[in-house]
């Protein structure tokens, strides 16, 4: 394997998914793996896209046939990364970058340690359900579960090789692509 394995992980409404956003405009080496999910698309997502949008059994028959580099089960759902994918873009030289959960991310350390663990941490809950309530995305039952979650996915932080406080986007974001290589 040539490529660098980064793996971003995090609270929901963290903001990763716009540091993401603007690692992958500014690095030119690194993609994005697409993850599979048995989680309905929201608004405005595209099979492909964002996730693949796949049924419990599909999810459920990958698990069994060793498809998966990592999956956990979060928010009540099957989220998980296809190993061939990741391994082939590793192998062409491309530096691939995974925005998953705390369980999958151990999950990646275990198979594959050279890989980077970054850590995105909100400066506080309070900011974090703040953020969560103007994204206005989950209903208040799925609001509750994700702040729960967020709680023990923060407890896990220190088990990263980096974390970055997400106060300020732009500072976040330098501090991001900073320890991505080119
Ligand atoms: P959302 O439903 O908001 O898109 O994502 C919920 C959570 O699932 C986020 O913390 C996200 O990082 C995580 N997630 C997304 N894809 C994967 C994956 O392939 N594997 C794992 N373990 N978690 C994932």
């Amino acid at each position: 394997m040539t490529g660098k394995l980064y793996v971003l992980s995090g609270p929901s409404g963290v903001g990763k998914g716009t540091l993401r956003e603007n690692a992958l405009s500014s690095k030119k080496n690194l993609v994005y793996s697409i993850s599979c999910t048995t989680r309905k698309p929201r608004n405005g997502e595209t099979d492909g896209i964002e996730y693949r949008f796949i049924t419990h059994e599909k999810f459920e028959e990958g698990i069994k046939q060793n498809l998966f580099l990592e999956y956990a089960h979060v928010h009540s759902d099957y989220y998980g990364t296809l190993k061939q994918d990741v391994i082939n873009e590793l192998n062409s030289g491309h530096n691939v970058l995974l925005e998953i959960d705390v369980q999958g991310a151990l999950q990646v350390r275990e198979k594959i340690p050279e890989a980077v663990l970054i850590f995105v941490a909100p400066p506080s809950v309070e900011v974090l359900e703040k953020r969560l309530r103007n994204r206005n995305t989950e209903n208040e039952e799925n609001l509750k579960l994700r702040l729960n979650n967020a709680i023990k996915e923060l407890e896990l932080k220190d088990k990263y090789d980096y974390i970055i406080i997400n106060d300020d986007l732009e500072t976040a974001s330098k501090e991001l692509n900073k320890l991505i290589n080119d």
